[in-house]
């Protein structure tokens, strides 16, 4: 410990800046192609960005089409339009997770059912199986739950902080129980399968469904943007077209279905292909950065860096510390202000969704784990630009807060 604290102090005293959680990277080509749009006029949902931006994704994903569009949260909602989600429906969520996560399913007049984690902090898949076995029931249709009738009709699965859902085990239940799957892979573009039945496959390609978000704090970011792919060419295509307002006629404006304004721009897509040429080095660094991370809490008894699923490539998007593992609740709040005195912006997990006002009183089944790993997680910066000096000025300055009792309730 001691020789930890005065190395800390010791670089204390050189830093000025606060590290931030995470902040985007624009060290490629982002500049040129936003200026080149800008330019020459094609700013809004024309423009030859989107189509280049749809194609790079497709072919990262190896998936047979993209679609951009808005924002994760767009995706998701076109994602759940497009797999038949209707008003009094019950959509299978998790609870530990972003409420962009589940938002869209009310506004497609669902309701949804929230789910455990396992120790992925992803969906429970031996809970998802009691769920649908011991509190629904196939009518020759599809599966309903047995107190209220209602039809269950999807399961949205999030690969929280870039890490991978059992897909195996949830799939194997979606389809014993006929039900789509529509992964969130909002957090975990570049995430991929190494073994087992999906090897070689990318986040959010598994599913009926995959949605991507490009978010400010994403692996690659557009400002604000989003896209979907989907197993199904036709229902992409499908997407694309609700996606711009459902036009069917360009001239005479012609429509037959009520679409949304959910298209992608082409200022929003000339950052997007800049990303996507950089696609390849934020997760290099990402992985560098956790290497370095997972030796300098190695050993420590205080927190554990939280590994990723066995038999994938991960992306690497956040670090979490899972604190006093096996102790009591730490006092998160303490800790993160203890943190921000010395310059390193942290931040605990989401309020469990469950638990939130606008889904008060809606089904929970059996949330345990997710209370628990929600209480002891701290986040990390996780910024690709993040220097090997000031993660191991983080890991110091994490082990020297959290020794003592002073946070250890
Ligand atoms: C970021 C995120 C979203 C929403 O993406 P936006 O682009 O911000 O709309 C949805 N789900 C999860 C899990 C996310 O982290």
């Amino acid at each position: 410990m001691c020789r930890t604290e005065t190395a800390a102090k010791s670089r204390r005293v050189e830093r000025v800046n606060m590290i931030p959680l995470s902040i985007p990277n624009f060290e490629g080509n982002e500049e040129k192609y936003a200026l080149d749009a800008v330019r020459e006029g094609w700013v809004s949902t024309g423009g030859a960005y989107i189509g280049r931006m749809e194609e790079m994704l497709a072919r990262f994903l190896n998936a047979p089409q993209t679609a951009a569009c808005q924002s994760g949260t767009a995706a998701l909602h076109l994602a759940l339009r497009e797999c038949g989600v209707e008003a009094g429906d019950l959509v299978i969520v998790p609870t530990l997770t972003f409420i962009a996560a589940v938002n869209p399913v009310r506004y497609q007049g669902a309701d949804p059912v929230f789910m455990d984690c396992d120790d992925s902090l992803c969906m429970d898949p031996v809970k998802l199986r009691a769920f649908c076995e011991e509190e629904c029931e196939w009518d020759g249709e599809c599966l309903r739950d047995k107190r209220d009738r209602r039809r269950v009709r999807a399961i949205v699965v999030v690969h929280v902080f870039g890490n991978l859902a059992d897909m195996e085990a949830i799939m194997s239940v979606a389809e014993e129980f006929g039900l789509p799957v529509i992964e969130d892979a909002t957090e975990a573009l570049g995430s991929r399968f190494t073994a087992g039945k999906y090897a070689g496959m990318q986040a959010g390609t598994i599913g009926a469904f995959g949605a991507y978000s490009f978010n400010g704090n994403k692996i690659i970011t557009t400002g604000g943007g989003g896209a979907v792919t989907a197993r199904d060419r036709k229902a992409c295509e499908h997407i694309r077209y609700l996606s711009t307002q459902a036009k069917d006629d360009e001239l005479f404006y012609i429509h037959r279905e009520i679409g949304f304004n959910y298209r992608m721009t082409n200022l929003q897509a000339a950052v997007g292909v800049a990303q996507m040429e950089m696609l390849p080095e934020f997760l290099r660094r990402k992985e560098q950065n956790y290497r370095y991370y997972r030796e300098a809490f190695a050993g420590c008894e205080t927190c554990e860096l939280l590994p990723f699923r066995p038999g994938t490539a991960p992306n690497y998007w956040f670090y979490s510390l899972l604190l006093y593992p096996g102790g009591s609740a730490p006092d998160l709040r303490g800790i993160i202000a203890a943190l921000r005195e010395r310059g390193v912006q942290t931040r605990p997990v989401w309020g469990l969704i469950h638990e939130q006002k606008p889904y008060a009183g809606m089904t929970a089944y059996r949330i345990n784990a997710a209370r628990d790993y929600a209480a002891r997680i701290l986040n990390i910066p996780c910024s690709t630009q993040l220097t090997k000096e000031e993660i191991l000025y983080v890991a110091d300055a994490v082990r020297e807060v959290l020794s003592g009792d002073r946070f250890f309730t």
